[in-house]
């Protein structure tokens, strides 16, 4: 807070009031100016102690660098940007970045500041909250809206903006990428004979399987009930075949519970031809699916 000699008993009380209220909130209100230099400094800085300290505020009301270093370096250009935006237009300042802590721990805050025209330069007044539980909150959230909560992988939704990102990738980089349907053979069976529970048992092993199976940068999904999907970056049908191949016979060789052999599995496999539609990549995969079926089940087809 200024500290101003001349002001009145009463007014320096309220001033207090309003300095110990300002140390209690979870955030900052400030006032940053930048010059027509492009300068930028907090003539104003009140509010959380943990955020910024006492000395670094006298600091930051010479030289606002300081605080701008400690913005992660992924959210710094996006900072710069909207304060060029709001500073041409006139129009209020509002983002969310990573602030990095003395202690080497990383805070998301959220600011929000009117700009106007001040002495040849920009003067935002604003407030930046710590909104890093809200951010985790969300994060938890969107987590749990992408994934299959029996077995943990992701779900349809998740795979359908995974392949339209590697798709797009692929396009990008002429680079190939493979995608295996895998439908478990006379599953009804299995849960008619050993019961739904145990059914369920088999899905949740089968999931674990398939990502033992796979590479790291793969992504496997539960589409739903007992059909699977794996989608393989940077891999051609002739790589991705054998994979097929050698994931079909671990299913058949593992004990579910229910005895070695009891579990199989048929997969249709596809390559991505560049300029093909996601849904007609997947339409091919899946007719390879239903040959495989066709073709007496625990079994890999490629359709073309
Ligand atoms: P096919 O070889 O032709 O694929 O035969 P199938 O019996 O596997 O195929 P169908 O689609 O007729 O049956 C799938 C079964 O999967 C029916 C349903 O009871 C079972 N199922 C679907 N979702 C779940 C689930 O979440 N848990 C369990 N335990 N069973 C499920
Ligand atoms: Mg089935
Ligand atoms: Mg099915």
């Amino acid at each position: 807070m200024p500290a101003d000699d001349s002001v009145l008993p009463e007014t320096k009380e309220s001033l207090e009031q309003l300095k110990l209220m300002t140390e209690r909130i979870p955030g900052m209100i400030f006032q940053l100016f930048r010059s027509a230099s492009g300068q930028l400094r907090f003539p104003y800085l009140a509010g959380n102690a943990t955020l910024v300290r006492e000395g670094e505020r006298r600091l930051l009301a010479d030289d606002g660098s300081y605080a701008f270093e400690r913005i992660d370096a992924e959210d710094f250009p996006r900072l710069m940007a909207a304060i060029e935006r709001s500073a041409k237009s006139l129009t209020p300042l509002a983002m969310q970045f990573q602030l990095h802590q003395p202690c080497g721990e990383v805070r998301w805050i959220s600011v929000r500041a009117q700009p106007e025209w001040r002495c040849g330069g920009t003067l935002w007044h604003g407030l930046m909250m710590d909104v890093s539980e809200q951010v985790a909150h969300e994060a938890h959230l969107r987590e749990l809206s992408d994934t299959d909560e029996l077995t943990g992988l992701a779900n349809r939704r998740k795979l359908m903006c995974r392949l339209d990102e590697e798709i797009s990738s692929a396009r990008r980089h002429g680079s190939p990428l493979s995608l295996m349907l895998l439908d478990l053979d006379h599953f009804k069976g299995i849960n008619d004979t050993w019961g739904h529970l145990q059914g369920d048992q088999v899905l949740e092993d089968l999931a674990r399987l398939c990502q033992q199976q796979l590479r790291e940068e793969d992504i496997s999904a539960r589409l739903g009930g007992e059909e699977f999907a794996m989608l393989l970056p940077v891999t051609p049908l002739s790589h991705c075949l054998p994979l097929a191949e050698r994931l079909r016979k671990a299913i058949a060789a593992y004990d579910f519970g229910i005895g070695q052999g009891k579990v199989t599995a048929s997969i249709g496999i596809a390559e991505y031809r560049l300029g093909e539609p996601r849904d007609a990549f997947i339409e091919r995969a899946d007719r390879g699916l239903y040959a495989a079926k066709h073709q007496g089940r625990n079994r890999v087809v490629s359709e073309p």
